[in-house]
């Protein structure tokens, strides 16, 4: 499946992202289908939708094409699907994989979603020395990830729609 090509308001190209993405800021209404792939549907939320090649965002996003998203707790949950990093479990807090009091960074790498039960475990320890493992490696997010998160759609908006998780 071929990705879809988001244009900014003034018709200018910004990035691809997956077309499930996509219909997620059709369906939001950010955004509207400009071509779509003929013959082609895909259902979502009961809706029968047509397979987007590009779509156009209705507001203008001043998002420079490689510009770094800055870090946040909120973005670090949104990032992580609201998962939490140790158990899978629901998360609700962030957790500093090198602890802050030992010098860890308020940084995309060094953050990950954490449910409040395993940030409390762990404290002021490093995964090894708690002897918990990380069920996945943060990561900083850029390029239509990036754009994504700028957008605000979310792990769990996109689960809503489509039954499925986010994936690359
Ligand atoms: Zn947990």
């Amino acid at each position: 499946m071929r990705d879809t090509l988001v244009l900014n308001a003034t018709y200018q190209p910004l990035a691809t992202v997956s077309f499930r993405r996509a219909l997620v800021l059709v369906l939001q209404e950010k955004a509207v289908v400009e071509d779509a792939d003929p013959g082609r549907v895909v259902r979502a939320a009961a809706l029968e939708l047509p397979v987007p090649r590009v779509i156009r965002l209705l507001r203008y996003v001043r998002v420079p094409f490689r510009q770094r998203v800055a870090w946040s707790k909120r973005g670090v949950l949104q990032r992580d699907g609201r998962k939490c990093a140790y158990c899978g479990g629901r998360a609700t807090t962030v957790d500093h994989v090198r602890p802050k009091s030992r010098g860890g960074a308020d940084s995309w790498l060094n953050t990950v979603a954490a449910c409040a039960a395993d940030n409390q475990l762990k404290a002021d320890r490093t995964p090894e020395e708690a002897g918990m493992r990380l069920l996945f490696e943060p990561y900083e997010p850029a390029g239509s990830r990036a754009l994504v998160l700028a957008f605000g759609v979310t792990g769990a908006e996109q689960q809503a729609w489509f039954g499925e998780p986010v994936t690359a």
